[in-house]
């Protein structure tokens, strides 16, 4: 049993109904439990859709973890569950150890969430959405003003701090929300989508700021995407969710080691079971090579590119459009899964 040292506050109302929002001091709490822990969790919506179909997952205290998947993978319905929006069939989820069905009160007092919709107020300044937000949380005054002043400095908003939302543009709203979410300083921070519908400029300004503020304030961060390079570059490990399972999960290096240094690609006239087969006799393709369509991917592991050419010329292998890169996870998923993250919805 967690023992919570916790007082009501009186919070302001909103729209006539008073929050039931708590201060906790965080004597008592479970310091040792992971930040989320997800046991066996299901969802299955009325109507029969079974989006998230039994997972598995733990998130340690500091650790930036990404749900990867393409649209419809049950992503969303996850940070759903772990953010109390949306109750599960079955199985479990605790933030800090808070069990989000049975305690679900205290599992939202120690996270905050950044959805993909905005709920910033448009006619109020920016500061005047974080004060409101910090006095819905019961933050104190003084407290309240340090906290959103260092905030508004490190998602860079303080020239246009005073100013009425509407004038912002997406980007800038979007730091703004993330602001939002950290005036109450959470244990775990949500991000679904962060960065959707942003230009690709924008985009990688928002992730300069996510990732600037992980390292100040070491807090725990769940992040969707279906962006390949979001989940490289901010996670620490990745959950590549398809259908509904977790498909895969590790560090992005982890994943990408077992795919070798360079992935070799080429076109194929005629079958390509041949020139797989061909390949793997003459060890330069192993059991992760594969092909669709006309397309054969193969991860060359400890092999050159020269050997791999070697052998389609001896094989007398009909191909075009050789190319090599290096591996990317769109190379895990589609190894497991046989589709590309922006091809599967
Ligand atoms: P993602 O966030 O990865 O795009 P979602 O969790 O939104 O995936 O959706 C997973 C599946 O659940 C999809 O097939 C979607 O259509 C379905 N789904 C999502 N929300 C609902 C809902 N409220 N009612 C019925 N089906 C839903």
């Amino acid at each position: 049993m967690n023992k919570l040292k916790s007082k009501e506050i009186s919070a302001p109302t909103m729209n006539g109904h008073r929050p039931d929002l708590r201060i906790i001091d965080g004597a008592g709490e479970d310091a040792g439990a992971p930040a989320v822990k997800v046991s066996r969790l299901r969802k299955t919506y009325p109507g029969g859709v079974e989006a998230v179909k039994g997972i598995d997952f733990e998130v340690a205290p500091g650790e930036v973890f990404g749900l990867l998947g393409p649209n419809g993978a049950g992503k969303s319905t996850t940070i759903g569950m772990l953010t109390t929006t949306v109750q599960p069939t079955s199985g479990s989820a605790q933030l800090a150890g808070y069990d989000v069905a049975t305690q679900p009160l205290l599992a939202r007092s120690v996270s905050s969430v950044v959805f993909q919709d905005a709920v910033v107020d448009r006619a109020l300044s920016g500061w005047a959405n974080l004060d409101l937000h910090a006095r819905l949380w019961g933050v104190p005054a003084e407290r309240a003003n340090r906290r959103i002043a260092e905030l508004v400095e490190a998602v860079g908003l303080s020239e246009l701090i005073g100013r009425p939302v509407s004038s912002y543009s997406g980007g800038q709203r979007r730091r703004l929300e993330i602001a939002r979410a950290l005036v109450s300083s959470p244990r775990v921070l949500f991000l679904d989508e962060p960065t959707v519908g942003l230009d690709p400029r924008i985009r990688h300004e928002l992730l300069d700021v996510i990732v600037g503020l992980r390292n100040r304030e070491h807090m725990t961060i769940l992040v969707t995407t279906h962006y390949l390079d979001e989940a490289q570059r901010l996670c620490d490990r990745v959950a590549i969710i398809h259908e509904g399972q977790i498909v895969a999960l590790d560090s992005p290096q982890a994943l990408l080691a077992g795919l070798g240094r360079e992935i070799l690609e080429f076109r194929v006239e005629g079958s390509t079971d041949a020139a797989l087969s061909a390949l793997r006799q003459r060890g330069v393709a192993r059991g992760d090579s594969f092909a669709i369509g006309a397309r054969v991917t193969v991860p060359l592991h400890e092999h050159a590119t020269t050997e791999a050419l070697a052998v389609i010329e001896s094989e007398r292998l009909r191909v075009s459009e050789i190319a090599t890169r290096v591996p990317t996870l769109d190379d895990v998923y589609l190894e497991l899964t046989g589709a590309r993250l922006d091809e599967a919805a």
